[in-house]
């Protein structure tokens, strides 16, 4: 069962003159037809400007195609009867923590969601504890968020919108503002809730690094997939990335320019250890 599928998603952003007239249309989305099963761990890639928070946005249902169609678990985001559902299946994660922390303690401000949802107090603050353990943030419930480190705010996002228990979270650019320690303090995060509680992840990122343990890559360019596969299908075309204007992950680009000078190494080479391991039959 996929949670998230589209057929043929377009979506244009429509700018008008003051007096309304249409000034130019921008086809942000270009007839995008993937599949996303439940359980995955999804990257998507690609140059600012490709279309990935456009495409991000329907997948809660903030925006509605121009045309095709999107469902999430099944439901066609353009039935209003389903938002409401759907924003629950699938929650979001964007790149600025302090745009999404509203609360004054961190326990409050991840039980807003399940609050609005009308979860029974108890089974709120059950959801408040498991949620912020799964994120590293226990600890921290009765911080004030406004002294946490960026990394640490943008988890605290994460484990509100987990205690609205989704199947599915959908993360824009959510390590873009933060240091290289808060990156990986996110990502290691967001592995947990794929790998131990079992939620389908997006990831959409710039960072190469981050998506070496995706199950599947989307690469967008100009609304459309330019290309899909897995990390190690994706990275083996260091000529194509290149084109799309993407940044190949530095011990991928290391190996690749060994094969160009004739070193026999596989392709797609992702972390240093299988480059090191690669290497070994030369000594
Ligand atoms: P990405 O997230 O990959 O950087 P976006 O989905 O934000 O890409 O943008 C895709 C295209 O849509 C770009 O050409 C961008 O300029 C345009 N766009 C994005 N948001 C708006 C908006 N609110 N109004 C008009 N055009 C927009
Ligand atoms: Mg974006």
């Amino acid at each position: 069962m996929s949670i998230i599928k589209t057929k043929n998603l377009t979506f244009e952003y429509i700018r008008r003159d003051e007096e309304g007239n249409v000034e130019g249309i921008t086809t942000a989305v270009d007839a995008v037809s993937l599949r996303i099963r439940q359980g995955d761990f999804i990257a998507i890639l690609g140059h600012n400007g490709s279309g990935k928070s456009t495409l991000a946005k329907h997948m809660n249902a903030i925006l509605q195609p121009t045309e095709g169609t999107i469902w999430v678990d099944g439901m066609d985001t353009r039935q209003e009867e389903y938002v409401w559902e759907i924003r629950q299946r699938a929650g979001m994660v964007f790149q600025n923590p302090d745009n999404q922390i509203i609360g004054q303690v961190v326990e409050e401000d991840v039980g807003f969601g399940p609050e609005n949802m009308g979860v029974p107090t108890q089974e709120i603050w059950q959801r408040v504890e498991e949620s912020l353990r799964a994120v590293g943030m226990y600890q921290y419930r009765k911080h004030s968020p406004n002294k946490l480190s960026g990394g640490q705010k943008q988890r605290v996002s994460i484990a509100g919108v987990l205690a609205m228990h989704p199947k599915c979270i959908v993360l824009d650019e959510p390590t873009a503002m933060l240091d290289p320690s808060g990156r990986k303090e996110v990502i290691r995060a967001v592995r947990g809730l794929n790998q131990v509680e079992g939620v389908t992840v997006i990831l959409i990122t710039h960072y190469m690094e981050e998506i070496v343990h995706a199950d599947q890559v989307f690469v967008m360019d100009q609304g459309k997939i330019a290309m899909e596969g897995t990390p190690r299908e994706i990275f083996s075309q260091v000529e194509r990335l290149k084109e799309l204007r993407l940044d190949v992950p530095q011990v991928t680009l290391l190996a690749y320019e060994l094969q160009q000078r004739g070193l026999k190494l596989p392709d797609g080479i992702l972390t240093t250890q299988e480059l090191v391991e690669a290497l070994e039959h030369y000594f």
